[in-house]
């Protein structure tokens, strides 16, 4: 596989970054997740856009343009012959000379840039979207600015891990009685045939998949709320889903090992999966 660190195009076996990198030595870092569909980017735009926002959030400057990042993502999508699957793509700030909590100065120490592909054939036409998913709830114990795509993913990987032992899929997070998101992914219920799903705020990621599914329920003259919900809640929906680049929409069939409904993935959410691919693939670059 071909990858591309610091302005090189490089085999993955040759790229190298330094053990100063803070991205490496303090989680401080940013990235984003692209997915691709008929070799072509989905959503980049939105990406991109909070990319910027992560960036300007942690006072970070990105090494280049916009246009620049859209000609490499293409360009690796083309090296590694990628027709489904994602491209992964992370800013981190940097190799000062010394460990150090301060800031370096960015003039003395550029970020690092590392964009990478992952083949996933078949990422679309996904056998887990017909089942659904299983998840469990557990503590929210992440920082308080989740609005920020940070590379510090321990605590989802740890949430991640907790899921596999208990034999589901995945975890929704919950902070102070209510849902926030899922370990890598937006949560949302269905009730009555309202899609349900908390506001954003610093507690959650602005999901890209989000904004769009969000925009799509509204032209199918779904209605939508946005709120917070419990877990209890959504343990009595009629369905739920997630969404997130790389898994589009997903039903959930099952939370802490209640059935929602029939215990099968429902009609909202499936006729939305096939709203965002149709739509998402149209408009993709
Ligand atoms: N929430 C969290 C915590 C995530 O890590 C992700 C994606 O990785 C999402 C939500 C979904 O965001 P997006 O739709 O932009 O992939």
């Amino acid at each position: 596989r071909t990858v591309y660190v610091n302005g090189d195009y490089l085999p993955e076996t040759d790229a190298k970054i330094s053990i100063f990198d803070r991205g490496f030595l303090m989680a401080d870092g940013v990235y984003e997740v692209t997915s691709v569909l008929d070799g072509k980017l989905i959503d980049f735009d939105g990406h991109v856009a909070r990319l910027e926002r992560s960036l300007a959030e942690l006072e970070m400057a990105s090494p280049v343009t916009s246009e620049d990042l859209l000609e490499i993502h293409r360009a690796l999508v083309a090296r590694n012959g990628i027709e489904e699957g994602m491209v992964y793509l992370q800013i981190t700030r940097g190799a000062p000379a010394d460990r150090d909590f301060v800031f370096p100065d960015p003039d003395e120490t550029p970020s690092s840039l590392v964009v990478f592909t992952q083949n996933k054939p078949g990422l679309a036409d996904n056998p887990a979207a017909k089942k659904g998913m299983r998840v469990i709830s557990i503590d929210d114990m992440r920082w308080g600015r989740r609005d920020i795509k940070t590379v510090q993913l321990l605590y989802p990987s740890m949430g991640k891990m907790m899921a596999k032992k208990a034999g589901a899929d995945d975890a929704w997070m919950v902070q102070d009685g209510f849902v926030t998101e899922g370990t890598s992914n937006n949560a949302y219920i269905v009730k009555g045939g309202k899609i349900i799903t908390r506001a954003r705020s610093n507690d959650i990621l602005h999901g890209i998949t989000r904004a769009a599914v969000l925009r799509f329920a509204a032209e199918a003259q779904m209605e939508v709320e946005e709120r917070n919900f419990t877990i209890a809640e959504a343990r009595e929906a009629d369905e739920a889903f997630i969404t997130s680049a790389s898994t589009f929409v997903m039903p959930v069939v099952e939370i802490d090992g209640v059935k929602l409904g029939d215990g099968t993935p429902g009609r909202v959410a499936p006729r939305l999966r096939e709203i965002y691919l149709e739509e998402s693939r149209k408009a993709a670059i």
